[in-house]
């Protein structure tokens, strides 16, 4: 049976996209970013579909113990590291790599009597001012972890970009200039680039990079695409027509009456809304692919459907698919309908969407 909403996560793309970071960034080790539901594209079944990646990295400790029980035994990041000695404990039994951003996770460390030693990645803050150490308390905070016993496995070095993905690259280059200056006399491990980064050639020289957009086959940047750069979209985002109807010249389609239709017109109801994570801000002539063809959004989307003029297309019937974005609907031109990034509208898929692997 052919469910009315879906997205299809396409794992043979996520296989292809590792590769084609891993040419970008060629001799580094890559960190996979699966949080927030490796973007909506389902955490586990990614993690497995990209069991080559070199470690992954989550934002919480409960998104690497559900890595954990699915089998993953890979290298697993918490990015956001760990705030009480609960889940210090939790991390060191299941192996977890922490980030440290902050003094107070250095005094929890100190105080862990606990024989197991952790990969830890220092993360330093060189101008995106969310998390880190500032340049002038990251020499206190690495002296202080490396006096730590036992000793870490390894101590790494880590920050992340504000701006990777402007035109205009002052500020990338000023933060890789912040970072190389405080960490070059260090014998350590170090990551900079995100997705933007690695598609621009940006802090590839260190031993790790961090994609996360990229791998699911979409562009960081406003006006490309993720095919641009080689990249194949993962998730499509398809639901069905379960309706249409002749809306006469001079009516309103939807709530609101935010559409009024000029002409005599053919008007599909199309089983997504914003109960499934469509923005319901997506203005009047968003495309959806129908059979193939585009057709304008028309009206206000509603919770569980939308309308879509498909006046001027070959007859639709109840029951044909339609594509929302993925593959031929780039995801990045509905974000910019929306006035969002593609991060947001691929993160807010609702649960109940069901993703069917290919
Ligand atoms: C989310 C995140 C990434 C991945 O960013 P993309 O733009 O999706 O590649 C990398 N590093 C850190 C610290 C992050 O939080």
């Amino acid at each position: 049976m052919s469910r009315l909403i879906r997205a299809i996560i396409d794992t043979h793309a996520l296989r292809a996209n590792l590769e084609t970071v891993r040419q970008r960034a060629p001799g580094t080790h890559v960190m996979a970013v699966v949080k927030a539901n490796a973007y909506g594209h389902g955490l586990v079944p990614t993690a497995l579909a990209l069991a080559d990646a070199d470690a992954f990295a989550v934002a919480r400790l409960e998104e690497g113990l559900s890595l954990r029980a699915a089998g993953i035994d890979r290298p697993i990041v918490l990015l956001e590291g760990v705030l009480t000695r609960e889940q210090l404990l939790e991390a060191a039994r299941h192996g977890f790599d922490l980030v440290v951003h902050d003094p107070l996770q250095v005094e929890l460390l100190e105080g862990f009597s606990n024989a197991h030693r952790f990969v830890l990645w220092v993360k330093i803050d060189t101008g995106m001012n969310r998390l880190g150490f500032r340049p002038t308390e990251f020499p206190q905070a690495f002296e202080r972890l490396q006096k730590l016993r036992p000793a870490p496995l390894e101590i790494r070095l880590m920050t992340h970009l504000a701006r990777a993905d402007a035109p205009d690259g002052t500020m990338t280059r000023q933060q890789i200039a912040r970072f190389v200056n405080l960490t070059r006399h260090l014998v350590c491990a170090t990551s900079i680039a995100n997705s933007a980064a690695v598609l621009i050639g940006a802090g590839i020289q260190c031993e790790w990079v961090r994609p996360g957009l990229a791998l699911y086959g979409v562009s960081p940047f406003a006006d490309r695409t993720g095919p641009d750069f080689n990249l194949q979209p993962v998730m499509t985002l398809e639901a069905s027509v379960i309706a249409t109807r002749r809306v006469p010249q001079g009516e309103t389609v939807g709530y609101d009456g935010i559409w009024k239709a000029e002409r005599d017109s053919t008007i599909a109801i199309v089983t997504a809304g914003y109960g499934d994570g469509l923005p319901r801000n997506l203005p009047n002539g968003t495309p959806v692919l129908i059979g193939g063809r585009r057709a304008p959004l028309v009206g206000r989307v509603s919770m569980d459907m939308i309308a879509v003029d498909v006046t001027d297309l070959p007859p639709v019937h109840v029951g044909m698919s339609v594509t929302l974005w993925g593959k031929d609907l780039p995801v990045e031109e509905i974000a910019r309908h929306a006035g969002t990034i593609p991060y947001e509208l691929l993160c807010g898929v609702s649960q109940r969407v069901p993703h069917e692997l290919r």
